[in-house]
């Protein structure tokens, strides 16, 4: 069978559906509103809309597979049958199970979710010991081929490939000392190579293996294995042709590797990894080839310069034997439909494409490269004038280092002191109190027109002053005012701010049926008035004791917005840290004297290569400094970073010069305070004593003994007790005995200093 690769395609397509019907199918079946059979009926419909669209946009290489009821990696533990014992014994159908491993079951936890590589997706940690059995299950695969052949669409299976899987897989059980799930490539090979003559017997043409793993650093025995597996794959006699696919940046040395194999085509990031293009050059001529460029981003939300790629694509041509356009990874992390907005701005309108918008792009992309570029489209206009703010860009360039500079640490922790008169090992929150089912019905009612402002405000305020009485009968020394007012810690931001702009259907998977609106930063951000200081005030109003203003800093607000790309990334996060700063003196001037910067995304968009970090950090910690830096040396700035595997940005956290930092660190066993105590740091440091990504409340004595290992590690002066995150996913009654028992920790190791 030769069937060629086609001149366009994408690598994967958004499968939540145009108004999030899985999530609302997904949800209901969860509840028990619908049984599975409704749920399979919604999931068969949504595939079929994808194809149907994908094949009468033009594209000429379809993919399947890209749907998940929840995560593709969980599916590729089903397709390798690596469902772990735990669920495998819970007695479930197929689809029960699948949902246990990815949510929890009462009596067993679910698997733990990661961030995918340095996006907002978050996929599900696969377990692999030495004795995980591997079993081909293609089932899914092959049933969703064909069901889109029934429908007339002869598609390409997506997979995640091997050697990815494997990489991102933890080991579990009784793991040998130095096992590495990765140790266990050759063992799921073979399968995989099961799994390719199952799809070629359904009449597969070719499948496509993603290998994503590959453009972070790799060691040469990783470059090497994958080399060695698809030498084998390749090797498979009966089998459908195989596209390797990559993507979020530069192969390095697996590019060549993976030339030097019998796969028929492979597939680079030339968005996100443009060194890509040389390196293919220096290959050499590539004969029997394909190569998938990926020409149009899959990760932002703006028009492709559709000349200017195709003539990347010209250069490519020239280098291998076939060259098909595609994006440049697959359009899960962009809303689905431009056509779906209907209050966008026409200017800004004109220079987007959504998921479904850029499958036209491939489309034309393909056919300039085979017909010349004189049947595309002119290039996206330059930005209106008015989006410009010349007054920020001369506040911008009149910055100095004194004006991000505080005073020396420590002669502000006396001035802090001397003005807030805290205990020592001193007790807070992270922010976020629950969200109830009345705070959220009160937001649904004001959206929906059913409460005014007013009544709205009223129905916030009162909230307020429940969450400041809660904590002050439980005895905590800085309170917060529970965040009920804010939606999302980025949205709510952008709502306020010049420059940015919200979508209305723009909906883009987090994880599993949580889905997120990234808002758009199109312009020069600025503020238009104080967005925070009205709760805070009104908090600190109702109590003697300290009350945290709360933000969320700049680095957050960009990892988790669509970030325009006319200007430095640095450019638009010190506009962005500006207009904090003006807002943290607001709230300094109103009484505030404690405000915490949230900044739980920077480890997340830490770049994947060690060379680009520096860079990255560099940016990302003069963001924030000049965010935080406009306020008295009395005032005391707290940050809040969400994760637990901080050893090596230790210095960049540093850096930040945060009075006090507190970290997510219950669930890695408070590993960080090795690192506390290595490094010497020199700061404030909360390392979250009660994870509350979990129902379950933790026994006084175990936070007692977190609290006194951490107070071997940081003097008890800077060391603060909280929660390891917010607490807007948990219930009253759960919070207020883990409070309590927080708060008598601190007390009893306060005691004994
Ligand atoms: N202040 C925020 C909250 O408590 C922080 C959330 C986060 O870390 N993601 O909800
Ligand atoms: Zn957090």
């Amino acid at each position: 069978m030769t069937t060629p690769f086609g001149l366009s395609t994408v690598l994967g397509y958004p499968r939540i559906g145009p108004h999030r019907e899985l999530k609302h199918a997904v949800e209901s079946y969860w509840a028990g509103r619908i049984d599975a059979d409704a749920l399979q009926e919604t999931a068969a419909g949504l595939r079929a809309e994808v194809w149907r669209s994908l094949r009468d946009a033009g594209l000429d290489a379809v993919p399947s597979n890209t749907f998940s009821f929840y995560d593709q990696v969980l599916d590729t533990t089903v397709l390798i049958d690596a469902v772990p014992d735990r669920f495998r014994h819970l007695g479930l159908s197929d689809l029960d199970t699948y949902f246990a491993m990815a949510r929890g079951t009462a009596r067993e936890p679910a698997l733990e979710l990661t961030k995918w590589f340095d996006t907002n997706y978050h996929y599900l940690v696969p377990e692999v010991g030495p004795d995980t059995v591997f079993t081909a299950r293609p089932d899914k695969a092959v049933r969703e081929y064909a069901e889109a052949k029934a429908l007339g669409v002869a598609t390409r299976p997506v997979l995640v490939g091997p050697a990815t899987y494997l990489l991102l897989s933890k080991a579990t059980g009784d793991t040998p000392e130095g096992f590495r799930p990765f140790d266990r490539l050759d063992d799921l090979v073979a399968v995989y190579a099961d799994i390719l003559g199952t799809l070629a017997d359904a009449g597969v043409a070719w499948v496509q293996l993603d290998e994503p793993a590959y453009t972070a650093d790799r060691t040469s025995d990783e470059i090497a294995a994958l080399r060695a597996a698809y030498r084998r794959l390749g090797s498979v006699e009966h089998r459908p042709r195989l596209f390797v696919a990559s993507y979020f940046g530069d192969l390095g040395d697996a590019l060549p590797a993976l030339l030097g194999t019998p796969v028929e085509a492979v597939g680079i990031d030339l968005v996100a990894g443009p060194a890509n293009l040389k390196r293919l050059a220096s290959a050499g001529p590539l004969r029997s080839k394909t190569i998938v460029a990926g020409l149009v981003d899959g990760r932002n939300i703006w028009r492709t310069d559709l000349r200017a790629a195709t003539a990347t694509g010209a250069v490519l041509t020239g280098l291998a034997d076939h060259v098909a356009v595609s994006t440049s990874c697959s359009l899960l992390h962009v809303p689905v439909d431009l056509a779906a907005e209907p209050d966008l701005d026409d200017d800004l309108r004109a220079r987007l494409a959504f998921a479904r918008q850029k499958v036209d792009e491939v489309v034309a992309l393909g056919r300039a490269l085979r017909d010349g570029v004189g049947v595309l489209p002119p290039p996206p206009p330059a930005a209106p004038a008015a989006w410009r703010n010349d007054a920020v860009r001369a506040r911008l360039d009149a910055l100095r280092p004194e004006h991000v500079r505080r005073g020396p640490y420590a002669e502000r922790a006396a001035k802090q002191q001397a003005r807030l008169g805290l205990p020592p090992l001193p007790t807070t929150t992270i922010g976020s109190f629950p969200q109830t089912q009345e705070l959220r019905q009160a937001r649904a009612a004001h959206r929906a027109g059913r409460l005014d402002d007013a009544g709205y405000a009223e129905r916030m305020r009162a909230e307020v002053a429940h969450v400041i009485a809660v904590q002050e009968r439980l005895g905590l020394d800085v309170l917060v005012h529970g965040e009920p007012e804010r939606n999302d810690m980025v949205q709510y931001f952008g709502e306020q701010l010049a420059g940015f702009a919200a979508t209305v259907n723009g909906w883009v998977q987090s994880y599993g049926s949580r889905c997120v609106r990234p808002p758009i930063i199109y312009g020069d951000v600025t503020r238009t008035g104080p967005m925070t200081v009205a709760w805070s005030t009104y908090a600190q109003s109702l109590t003697n004791r300290p009350v945290k203003g709360m933000l969320t800093g700049p680095v957050t607000i960009l990892a988790w917005s669509f970030v325009r790309i006319d200007q430095p990334l640095v450019d638009t996060a010190n506009q962005v840290a500006l207009a904090l700063r003006d807002e943290a003196r607001d709230l300094e001037g109103a009484g505030i004297r404690v405000i915490q910067v949230d900044e739980p995304a920077l480890r997340e968009t830490l770049p994947l290569r060690r060379a680009d970090q520096r860079t990255y950090l560099d940016w990302a910690v003069g963001a924030f400094r000049l965010a935080t830096s406009g306020v008295a040396d009395a005032t005391q700035i707290h940050t809040h970073l969400c994760y637990s595997e901080f050893g090596e940005v230790l210095p960049a956290i540093d850096a930040l010069d945060a009075d006090v930092t507190s970290i997510e660190a219950s669930r890695s066993k408070m590993e960080i305070l090795d690192d506390l105590r290595t490094t010497g740091y020199q700061r404030g440091v909360g390392p979250g004593v009660y994870d509350i990504h979990s129902p379950r409340v933790p026994e006084q004595a175990e936070v007692t003994d977190a609290l006194r290992r951490a107070v071997a590690a940081v003097p008890a002066d800077r060391l603060w007790v909280n929660p390891d995150c917010g607490l807007k996913t948990r219930g009253y009654a759960e919070i207020e005995q883990a409070l309590t028992r927080l708060v008598a920790a601190a007390a009893e190791v306060r005691s004994t200093l």
